[in-house]
């Protein structure tokens, strides 16, 4: 006779007593309803700085509400800023999407993603801040253009690139979900509806919703600007969206430059390395050489074009970078 085995225990969930904090601000006078994300990777800080600055100008009264609602979330993962690092279990900005009803959340960003997406759907206009590891320049990242395609349809591309547009950036990318399907096409993965909500983030789940989206990477993580471009972006949504009082003294944008995600090259290998120290933007001729496969083979430009989200120490079957090309979209 056997022993009885002892029952399976779930290994405990660190930072399962984590409170979120929400700050909300809602004007008696009815207008768009905004929520600011920071921090939904743990060692970007700039967004949560940005945010702190402008509670404290609501706070203090230096900034009036004048309409509508506006809520901000300033460590959307307080583990990974705990532990100051991208993620905290896992990447917090993928499959966002809330668990069905009777599943217990699986990990520590489900139950976040339970309490954001609720929160989230109660507003129409989301910016989520961000920033990156590699040394450029800010940069906004939008959505499709509108469609009612089976991949992401999408009815508010107009507003979402006036956001963009405000937001000031040089540079604006556009169109991550189709990319992202592509690259499981590649793979010879299945595109279910469960293995694209993978690619969902913070913005394909505010457009499901009805609502848009744009994410801010605001500069390098250590960045010393970073905050600044972080609280100038939240103050630039608010004054397009009528919430604050306008500054008579700003000049209208200017047009950034607006680039296409194509396509994902993916590194097989560890072998496989690029031929210089790539940057994100940095321009490519059709022809030139990006990298070298494991085999030998030289790797290409498909055409003239930008290096984007370069990766060199891309794991096996993973994105080693992105392609983009210039856009025709004007915002
Ligand atoms: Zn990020």
């Amino acid at each position: 006779m056997t022993a009885p085995s002892p029952p399976l225990r779930k290994p405990p969930i660190d930072g399962a007593a984590d409170v979120l904090r929400v700050h909300g601000y809602a004007a008696l006078a009815p207008g768009p309803r905004l929520v600011v994300l920071g921090g939904v990777h743990g060692n970007e800080t700039c967004g949560t700085a940005g945010i702190e600055r402008i509670v404290a100008r609501l706070d203090s009264g230096a900034l009036q509400l004048l309409c509508g609602e506006l809520t901000m979330v300033p460590v959307a993962n307080p583990l990974a800023r705990r532990q100051h690092t991208r993620e905290g279990q896992r990447n917090l900005n993928r499959l966002f999407q809330p668990t069905p009803a009777g599943v217990t959340p699986f990990d520590y960003e489900a139950r976040i993603t339970d309490r954001l997406c609720p929160l989230l759907a109660r507003h129409e206009v989301l910016l989520d801040l961000h920033s990156f590891q590699s040394a450029g320049e800010a940069f906004a990242m939008i959505g499709p253009r509108d469609n009612d395609g089976p991949l992401e349809p999408f009815a508010r591309a107009v507003e979402e690139g006036r956001l963009a547009l405000h937001l000031g950036t040089p540079r604006v990318v556009e169109g991550w979900l189709d990319i992202y399907a592509a690259g499981m096409t590649q793979r010879g993965q299945p595109l279910t509806d469960a293995a694209l909500a993978f690619g969902w983030g913070t913005n394909e789940y505010m457009r499901s919703r009805g609502g848009y989206g744009v994410t801010l990477e605001c500069g390098q993580h250590d960045d010393p600007a970073a905050p600044d471009v972080a609280e100038a972006a939240i103050l630039a949504t608010l004054r397009l969206l009528g919430m604050v009082a306008a500054d008579p003294s700003q000049a209208p944008p200017a047009q950034p430059a607006l680039l296409r995600l194509v396509s994902v090259t993916d590194r097989d290998d560890v072998g496989d390395q690029f031929v210089r120290e790539w940057a994100t933007f940095d321009a490519v001729a059709e022809g030139e050489p990006i990298g070298v496969r494991a085999d030998g083979r030289m790797l290409r430009a498909e055409r003239d074009g930008f290096i984007v989200f370069p990766n060199d120490e891309a794991l096996p079957g993973t994105e080693w970078f992105y392609f983009a090309v210039a856009s025709e979209r004007r915002l």
